[in-house]
């Protein structure tokens, strides 16, 4: 047997048992599907799709862990959350206007791995790494290796940091801070409740919803051990994403009393319609979890296929209005360089 064969059948065995919550996160991490061929399999795709698939997943590799595959309906390319994750041949074909740095990220580093664009606010790329790839996240071409916040720069951004007294919350970001061991965030979080004038500590994750397991007790001690006051932004697009094991994790999260809030970006394809976004926002509220923001795309190149026209957007979000609870509409927004905040567009 074909060794590649070998590791598709081992990987798809595992298939039952992976992504429960018995299995611990950093094996979760581990076991990802990191190959087409493997998901092709599990969820029946056709034969076309795989090959756009593989040529696509040169530029960015295929990530997805099996607690996420779980949440897809087998057999439909079309899926919303299989979209998320799947190379397509579309990702290859350039597109003008779109870039490799949108966002004009690399001109706001303050220190190696902190980045600066808004008043009071902070940002720090802890790690490069995250436990899915998103395809159409705009740090898909971000250098990360030379960019994230190796521990030999820890000092420099502390230092950094304690020297601006009008920043009063540091965000850690990524990639996913998560990925990164509980003794390491701690380390890093004790070193930043010393700096005075921070207040408030934000994670930005996608962990919670994608590998649920990942909100240990040891994670929540040491976010609710820290004298600043934690926020955690979490990142889901679709209602489907929200399963039982997610929901539990967001539930945990909000139990101990932090405030858990969801941003999600407009995707052609995944959540584009008023229906789509009216249930996602109604179960995230009954969960307790704010809709903060709906992110408008960013130009990156490779993902125009799921831009949405921005009267799209507005017309979406004027329904979600109609709708639901002022509090459970979240704001579109539109993130352009050298501009003081996110711009927004409704909501
Ligand atoms: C989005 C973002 C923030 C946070 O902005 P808020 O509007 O406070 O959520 C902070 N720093 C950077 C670099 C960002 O991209
Ligand atoms: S940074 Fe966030 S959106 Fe981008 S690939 Fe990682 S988890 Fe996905």
């Amino acid at each position: 047997m074909l060794p590649i064969m070998n590791s598709i059948l081992t990987q798809t065995d595992d298939f039952v048992g992976a992504g429960s919550a018995e299995v611990p996160w950093p094996e979760a991490l581990r076991k990802a599907v990191r190959e087409v061929e493997v998901l092709a399999e599990v969820l029946r795709l056709p034969q076309a799709w795989i090959d756009q698939a593989r040529r696509a997943a040169r530029q960015f590799p295929l990530l997805v862990p099996w607690e996420f595959v779980r949440r897809i309906r087998p057999a439909d390319p079309h899926d919303p959350l299989l979209r998320q994750v799947l190379p397509i041949g579309d990702e290859l074909i350039p597109e003008p206007g779109y870039s490799s740095d949108p966002l004009g990220e690399l001109q706001r580093c303050r220190a190696p791995g902190l980045l600066q664009k808004y008043a009071g606010r902070a940002l720090i790329v802890t790690t490069g790494a995250c436990a899915i790839h998103c395809r159409y996240c705009f740090r898909r071409h971000f250098p990360y290796h030379d960019l994230a916040a190796a521990r030999r720069h820890w000092p420099v951004i502390l230092e950094e940091l304690a020297s601006d007294a009008s920043i009063d919350e540091v965000i850690l970001s990524g990639g996913d801070p998560l990925v990164l061991p509980d003794a390491w965030l701690r380390e890093w979080v004790e070193a930043l409740g010393r700096i005075p004038h921070l207040a408030r500590l934000r994670l930005h994750t996608r962990l919670p919803v994608v590998i649920p397991q990942r909100v240990t007790q040891e994670l929540i001690d040491w976010l609710r051990g820290t004298r600043l006051t934690p926020l955690v932004v979490v990142h889901v697009n679709h209602p489907q994403e929200l399963d039982e094991t997610c929901c539990t994790a967001l539930t945990k999260l909000v139990d101990s009393g932090i405030p858990v809030l969801n941003q999600a970006v407009l995707l052609r394809g995944v959540n584009d319609s008023a229906d789509v976004l009216e249930e996602l926002c109604r179960r995230l509220a009954n969960l307790r979890v704010l809709p903060y923001y709906l992110h408008q795309l960013d130009p990156v190149q490779g993902a125009h296929h799921f831009a949405v026209p921005v009267q799209v957007g507005i017309e979406i979000v004027s329904r979600l209005r109609e709708r639901l609870p002022g509090y459970a509409v979240p704001r579109l927004v539109v993130e352009e360089p050298g501009q003081p905040a996110k711009r927004l567009l409704a909501g």
